[in-house]
């Protein structure tokens, strides 16, 4: 091959780096990455009126005008992205590192500091997976991180931090803290929006994700005005094309659809939490998201067992030793997996008797 070796040209930061892997195993129940088991294709009907050789309009005005007044706030609170992803993206370009972040958490907030070469800062989660806030406060006095990842309810623990936790990062910090709440549709406590009247360094981060259109992709930053206008800066023009717009504004102004969804999430959850429960050999952790963690015995050969059944959940053995993930699913997957998590755990017990 002819040409200079490139590839000595490529940034230390990136050859280091271990990317994201988004699973594509074929199977026939997926319950692995945190989507909704249930999609909105029915109610999406021609799209004749978007022109495909138009842009879309840059700043998703009508898309953030129905996002503002289902949270009781105006749309120069919100900032729209191509998935939290791309938000994470520009909150760290804006604002840099040092980052921190407790772990174990959900991965981008570091995948993506790293890329851009900030310097990121792991403080370990009590054995509760709540924050442990004596240590996060000692290595913000010692560390002074310009920003703060905090993903309540977390993923993959499937908890809320303690509200008073939250409460004193924000009030102490002097660092930029981003609330992600990715799964706080499904969660029982109260959401973190209320506070960013008297928060000026609170972020809040949303996605459409979880809830039925992970297809989109279309996330969502809320803040003070003139953070938004700052990190809008770095948006790339046109992030959200025309017809992830256009469908999420149609979803969304349907009548309670999303919320209907979500209250049958949540009640598979607790079905799930129960069965899981008496199942000898698991130890479920309880879930204030739409996915649940659990412990069990040789985790990896569960895990594999279930994919040969056809059931894909995500291994989180690396992050958090001898648990997977399963994401809450419909009716009839979550009794395939529950059905074929049985039989493997006993067949387990069964050969270590022999
Ligand atoms: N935040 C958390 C905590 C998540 O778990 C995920 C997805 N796994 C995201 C953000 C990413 O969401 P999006 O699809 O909007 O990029």
């Amino acid at each position: 091959m002819k040409g200079a070796d490139i590839k000595r040209l490529i940034k230390p930061e990136i050859k280091r780096l271990r990317p994201y892997v988004a699973e594509d195993t074929p199977c026939s129940v997926k319950l692995d990455a945190n989507e909704s088991p249930y999609g909105f294709e029915a109610y999406i009907s021609s799209m004749k009126e978007i022109k495909t050789n138009r842009y879309p309009d840059p700043e998703a005005k009508e898309l953030r005008k129905v996002v503002a007044k289902r949270w009781g706030v105006s749309s120069e609170n919100i900032l729209h992205g191509n998935g939290s992803d791309e938000l994470i993206h520009y909150i760290v370009t804006v604002f840099g590192g040092p980052v921190l972040y407790p772990v174990p958490t959900f991965s981008m907030y570091g995948i993506i500091s790293r890329a851009m070469g900030e310097r990121t800062i792991e403080v370990p989660l009590t054995d509760e997976f709540d924050l442990d806030l004596p240590e996060i406060l000692l290595t913000i006095k010692r560390e002074r991180p310009r920003l703060i990842f905090l993903s309540s309810p977390n993923n993959p623990t499937g908890n809320c931090f303690s509200s008073e936790s939250i409460m004193k990062i924000i009030e102490n910090s002097g660092s930029v803290v981003v609330l992600d709440e990715a799964y706080q549709p499904f969660s029982s406590k109260k959401g973190f929006i209320p506070l960013l009247r008297d928060y000026r360094n609170l972020l809040i981060m949303r996605t459409l994700s979880k809830i039925g259109l992970a297809s989109l992709r279309i996330g969502f930053l809320i803040g003070s005005p003139d953070i938004i206008a700052a990190i809008n800066k770095v948006r790339l023009p046109f992030n959200i094309n025309s017809y992830s717009q256009a469908i999420a504004v149609r979803i969304l102004k349907e009548k309670g659809l999303i919320e209907r969804s979500i209250k049958n999430i949540i009640s598979e959850r607790e079905r799930l939490y129960s069965a899981m429960s008496s199942i000898k050999g698991i130890r479920p952790y309880p879930s204030e998201a739409n996915f649940i963690l659990f412990r069990v015995k040789e985790a990896d050969r569960v895990h594999k067992a279930l994919l040969r059944k056809g059931i894909l959940i995500r291994n989180m053995d690396g992050q958090v030793k001898g648990c997977l993930r399963v994401t809450v699913g419909n009716e009839r997957e979550n009794s395939l997996f529950l059905d074929a998590l049985d039989n493997i755990v006993k067949q387990g017990q069964r050969e270590a008797l022999q």
